[in-house]
């Protein structure tokens, strides 16, 4: 997918006169790509109409970089279409919200939803899961097994056979005890039928909930929209997640939903553990959508802005898959140092949304800056290191007295390790190009 993309961008950066042909050609590499991603037809044809319209071929003759325009153009136009428009509810913390989530059996609900309420229990929200599925065997000891695990009250019954009345016992139960989250799963089956429509309608008009979460498998495909539509039509969707954002599937079909829902997505699921759950970033979203979120896109930017050759040992250590804290600290060097390759990072999934949010990039610079001060306190064996478990309590706290910074901050600051550990880890295996080779990549 991305090679196709790369490929047609080439051949517009390689014709000397962009004419509409070429443009043409350009977009219908772009439209296979994102077919292949799952992304309907329709909404495809709709941009590349647009991007006819947006993109000036006279600008595009004068001006020198053809391909980035192209491609900004493209990429703008994605972000366009996951942005409903409006913001969707936002439960506040302290006011008792009723949070109902709908969506096909296996799409990932009931493990969503312990995702959704352990994410805002961690930030000091007092959630509760209320089990509305009657229909599926096991359903309740399934939620009741992830809410045990996260330490959080659940609702439900072995006995009762009406979801409407159990939603709306739970949903008592739960107001009751003062629970600003009261989170209500429910069935799914494997086709849509009338007889589950029937029954979200019904629960929803029993649990008047505030925001209703349909919950979609980024594999989906081509069946996104009616799916998503099917269910906007029996209760009022607000919100959109997407889930086993992990596999192979780019989850084109994101756009869909948001275009039948009119609902933005608000968080992707990212595997299988109650901490795989991001909140959702349009641009990483659609950077791997066109395949340029992947790695092979990233060395093709890199490149443009900082000499590969100027880092020979770095990308070899990356190659061999270890990512240390010492590297980390030398790509911290590099952000501070290349503003441009910031913008490179921000590119890829996990580095925009909380490491450098746009708009911030002051903040996101001392944040860096900290980084490096409580690294400089480490010692080499700590640096060097790739096992986690070397980092102590009692080092973490020698760190922070060392560097005169807040334990917290020590810990957040390997939270962040940790997290672009996983990211970095697809770095294992890559080819290196030797020096003066640039151009083999
Ligand atoms: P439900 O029928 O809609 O309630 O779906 P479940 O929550 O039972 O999930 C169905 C399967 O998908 C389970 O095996 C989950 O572990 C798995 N699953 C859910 N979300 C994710 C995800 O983000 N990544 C991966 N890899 N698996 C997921
Ligand atoms: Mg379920």
């Amino acid at each position: 997918l991305g090679g196709s993309i790369s490929r047609a961008l080439q051949q517009m950066s390689n014709a000397t006169i962009i004419d509409e042909k070429v443009l043409n050609e350009c977009l219908n590499e772009i439209t296979r790509a994102l077919l292949q991603a799952d992304v309907q037809f329709k909404l495809v044809r709709d941009m590349t109409t647009n991007i006819k319209k947006i993109v000036n071929l006279d600008d595009l003759a004068a001006g020198h970089n053809k391909r980035r325009i192209i491609q900004q153009a493209v990429f703008n136009e994605l972000c366009k279409i996951l942005d409903p428009g409006k913001p969707c509810f936002t439960p506040k913390k302290g006011k008792p919200s009723v949070v109902m989530f709908v969506g096909l059996q296996g799409s990932g609900k009931t493990t969503t939803c312990t995702k959704y309420a352990y994410y805002h229990q961690k930030k000091g929200w007092k959630p509760a899961l209320v089990c509305a599925d009657t229909f599926r065997a096991g359903a309740f000891d399934q939620l009741k097994q992830n809410a045990t695990k996260a330490k959080i009250p659940f609702y439900g019954s072995y006995t009762e056979s009406d979801p409407v009345k159990i939603a709306v016992d739970g949903v008592e139960t739960f107001k009751k005890e003062n629970c600003d989250l009261i989170i209500v799963d429910t069935s799914g089956r494997h086709k849509q039928e009338a007889a589950l429509f029937e029954e979200m309608r019904q629960v929803a008009e029993a649990t008047k909930p505030d925001l209703v979460i349909f919950v979609m498998d980024s594999s989906i495909g081509q069946a996104a929209f009616d799916q998503a539509q099917a269910f906007k039509q029996s209760v009022a969707v607000g919100a959109v997640i997407v889930t086993k954002m992990d596999g192979h599937a780019k989850g084109g079909g994101a756009l869909s939903a948001v275009a039948a829902t009119k609902s933005p997505v608000i968080f992707i699921g990212t595997g299988e553990h109650m901490d795989e759950f991001e909140v959702f970033d349009v641009k990483p979203f659609v950077s791997r959508l066109l395949g340029m979120g992947d790695w092979s896109g990233f060395m093709d930017k890199i490149q443009e802005v900082v000499p590969m050759d100027q880092q020979p040992e770095l990308l070899q250590k990356l190659s061999e898959g270890h990512f240390t804290l010492r590297i980390m600290y030398e790509q911290f060097q590099n952000i501070l140092k290349m503003g441009p390759i910031g913008q490179v990072f921000s590119m890829l999934p996990g580095f925009s949304a909380e490491l450098m949010p746009k708009g911030r990039e002051k903040e996101s610079q001392a944040k860096i800056k900290r980084y490096m001060t409580m690294m400089d306190s480490m010692t080499n064996e700590e640096l060097d290191s790739s096992n986690p478990k070397l980092m102590t309590d009692s080092r973490i706290m020698r760190i922070a007295r060392g560097s005169g910074r807040q334990v917290h901050e020590v810990m957040e600051m390997m939270e962040e390790y940790k997290r672009l550990t996983k990211i970095w880890s697809k770095m294992k295996g890559l080819k290196i190009p030797k020096k003066g080779q640039m151009s083999a990549l």
